[in-house]
């Protein structure tokens, strides 16, 4: 699995040309709870430095959090951290809203972004054979026959 989510990781990094200082380390069940502005989150992963941490055990769970954490880091290193630097001066309830916000957005990116027939090609195209759904019928099908 560790393998297998560095290799997904070298796919994002290929697509989108960004990321190149970002390594994956899977830590099956050890999701870690925050608290912000009152409320809890279980985290499915995040990114703690240069590395996206993945707390999901199972293989469609890791991959969505991957591309939602990187998703989510290229999005902060390059819009949002002039905002989160102005946001942590305001109160722990406005960061709660914030934080709910721009995860909404973020998983909004994150599904648009697995629909996407090009990012679904790359991704498809390297996952182990053990865990391709043959029942599904996709888009592409009728093309290839
Ligand atoms: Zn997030």
């Amino acid at each position: 699995m560790q393998k297998f989510l560095e290799g997904k990781l070298e796919v994002l990094k290929r697509i989108f040309k960004q990321g190149h200082d970002l390594k994956v380390l899977w830590l099956p069940k050890q999701h870690r709870l925050v608290e912000l502005g009152g409320e809890r989150y279980l985290l499915s992963g995040e990114v703690v430095g240069s590395n996206i941490r993945i707390y999901e055990s199972t293989k469609n769970k890791a991959i969505d959090t991957l591309v939602h954490e990187f998703t989510e880091h290229l999005i902060k290193e390059h819009f949002s951290k002039p905002y989160v630097m102005l946001l942590n001066v305001l109160t722990s309830a406005l960061q709660s809203t914030a934080y709910k916000e721009q995860e909404e957005v973020i998983k909004a990116l994150t599904e648009q972004l697995l629909k996407m027939p090009e990012v679904q090609k790359i991704i498809e195209k390297e996952v182990e054979p053990d865990c391709r759904d043959g029942t599904r019928t996709r888009e592409g099908d009728k093309a290839e026959k």
